[in-house]
């Protein structure tokens, strides 16, 4: 037997027992004659006590650092005791020990408080792991899983898994290719998501369907964004909206409750995408804190500014108690609104000075009496500091929202320990895409208009308009999960496929599959999926879904360790008519 414990184990109540343990070598330190190593394994940390006698030994055949170790010995009280770590009161006084492995000296320490760079961490990708912050990472991934997966079974919904060598779904971005050796000059599509596969499983009946799956998008990366991603991906038959969103707050719930001791009193509130952009500039609004965006067109026009007066949208939020902001700190705003990723020309600011009075950057056009019926309209108080945007209104809406949430960064409005879920509901059919000069479907082609908007549909220029039963899961301001309930008709299937301009044929080449199975009965269903990495990061606390998974890649989307992409030899690539 290797061990008889793991290094998590040992307590006072083990005082005096014979105990084996094996595990890794953390620090070693010398006092004179004796030493001190601390032991570590996935469960714990354990120090070890080297005698006169065994150190001897020791200094015979030296240990570093990362060294695997089989130890036996027996457990004594510790003197010096550390209350940090759960073993910390006792010690094992070795008596007999066996160098497993060697290590070389690890390129970066193993500590939370690691000296080593990403890359060089990503490299050694499992020296990492031995880190205890990643490992606790993937524990509390695991958890959020086993939670999932624990309520989604006492709902009835089975697991069902599904091909990963496919034909293109459109998601909405670029697929993943694997060319085929034995059809030359053909491919494999990597799945998007498992969209298709579930709405098929419902057409046969398996009515409560989730899967936890692996899925692949070719896309510029982003600090949030893996190529490959995992999915709790989740369909049920026979639903209305209403019946996913309680299912799948549910499960929101239950996962919190499990993995963080969190109850959820209260029902999500819901907000209409609509609400949202108003309100908030985006899809996915953060409401740890409100600064709302305030719509000032009215306000502000005629008073001779023509940035204002030629604007689209004059847009403004207001900073609770923010009217000392020196003018280092408003020049940092400006020139972090002007940043090319954020794209303003400037930053207009109104002071409500404590004492009543107000100061402004546009003082020239806007006397005392219209600033203060500016802040009246976005019900600012003395001590607030209003912030205004102006120009095209998208580009504008966009970049106070932003704006908002660096606000929020600033005046640590966003504690990463407060969870505030909601959904995101109404979202439209369409959305019109400036590049190419068309409409496309806003969440993907098989989701449902409202039924009422149905009728819109024959109308391209009436398309804006039409809204759809999907539905985006939101928490802190990042979006978690989106489904929708589907079309599960061919002639409306037929007639959305015609609406983002694919002909007869091409829908026909695509999707003959799906609109065949709906000729056989495909009963009323609707699903949702959500982004496991980046809830795991949410509920950890951090932006960074990298460290939530085990082998991810770095944001060039390479795989550093593995070196990969790469290149194929030659024979390879003759084999597959490349
Ligand atoms: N397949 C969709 C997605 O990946 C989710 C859904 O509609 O269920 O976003």
């Amino acid at each position: 037997m290797f061990r008889t414990h793991t290094c998590g184990e040992l307590r006072l109540a083990h005082i005096g027992q014979e105990i084996s343990l094996a595990g890794w070598v953390k620090t070693i330190r010398k006092f004179g004659s004796i030493t001190f190593i601390d032991l570590r394994d996935r469960y714990g940390i354990t120090q070890l006590y080297f005698n006169e006698a065994q150190n001897q030994v020791l200094e015979a055949q030296p240990l570093g650092r990362e060294f695997v170790l089989q130890i036996h010995g027996k457990v004594i009280e510790r003197s010096n005791k550390n209350a940090n770590i759960p073993t910390g009161e006792i010690e094992i006084e070795v008596s007999q020990y066996r160098i497993l492995n060697s290590s070389e000296t690890p390129p970066f320490t193993i500590e939370d408080q690691t000296d080593g760079g990403d890359e060089l961490r990503m490299k050694y990708r499992f020296l990492d792991l031995r880190r205890d912050t990643i490992r606790k990472n993937l524990e509390l991934r695991y958890l959020i899983s086993r939670a999932a997966r624990n309520y989604l079974d006492s709902q009835l919904f089975m697991e069902v898994e599904t091909p990963m060598l496919i034909k293109s779904t459109p998601e909405g971005a670029r697929d993943f290719v694997v060319p085929s050796r034995m059809h030359e000059g053909q491919f494999y599509a990597l799945p998007q998501s498992p969209q298709l596969f579930k709405q098929l499983l419902m057409v046969a009946g398996y009515d409560r369907y989730y899967q936890i799956v692996k899925c692949f998008r070719d896309e510029d990366l982003r600090a949030d964004r893996q190529p490959e991603f995992t999915q709790i991906d989740c369909e049920m038959s026979f639903v209305e909206q209403e019946d996913i969103l309680q299912m799948f707050e549910g499960m929101t719930k239950a996962i919190f409750a499990d993995v963080k001791g969190l109850d959820f009193e209260e029902d999500f509130p819901r907000m209409t995408w609509e609400h949202a952009m108003e309100n908030y500039g985006n899809d996915k609004p953060d409401i740890r804190f409100e600064m709302k965006l305030q719509k000032l067109n009215e306000q502000v026009k005629g008073n001779g500014f023509a940035i204002f007066d030629d604007a689209e949208l004059v847009v403004g939020i207001v900073a609770k108690s923010c009217s000392e902001y020196t003018r280092k700190q408003l020049d940092e705003l400006t020139d972090w609104v002007k940043r090319p990723q954020i794209g303003m020309k400037g930053l207009v600011y109104i002071k409500c000075n404590t004492d009543g009075t107000f100061k402004s950057s546009v003082d020239k056009f806007y006397n005392e009496e219209k600033l203060k019926q500016i802040a009246g309209h976005c019900e600012a108080s003395a001590g607030d500091l209003i912030l205004l945007l102006s120009g095209d209104e998208a580009l504008t809406r966009k970049a106070i929202s932003e704006l908002r949430l660096e606000m929020g960064n600033r005046l640590n409005l966003r504690n990463p320990e407060v969870f505030k879920p909601l959904w995101v509901i109404d979202f439209p059919l369409f959305e019109y895409d400036a590049e190419t000069n068309r409409y496309m479907a806003c969440h993907h082609p098989f989701t449902s208009p409202k039924p009422e908007h149905i009728a819109l549909m024959d109308d391209i220029s009436q398309y804006a308009k039409i809204k759809a039963n999907a539905y985006d899961l939101v928490l802190n301001g990042t979006e978690v999960g989106g489904g929708s309930i589907r079309i599960f008709n061919k002639d409306l299937q037929e007639k959305m496929f015609a609406a983002l301009g694919f002909s007869k044929e091409e829908a026909n080449e695509k999707f003959g599959f799906l609109l065949s199975a709906f000729e056989y009965g495909t009963p009323p269903h609707g699903g949702i999926a959500l982004g496991f990495d980046r809830l795991c990061a949410l509920l950890g606390g951090t932006d960074s879904i990298r460290d939530f998974i085990a082998f991810p890649k770095n944001n060039a989307g390479r795989d550093v360790m593995l070196d990969a992409p790469g290149p194929i030899d030659e024979i390879q690539k003759k084999e597959l008519g490349l």
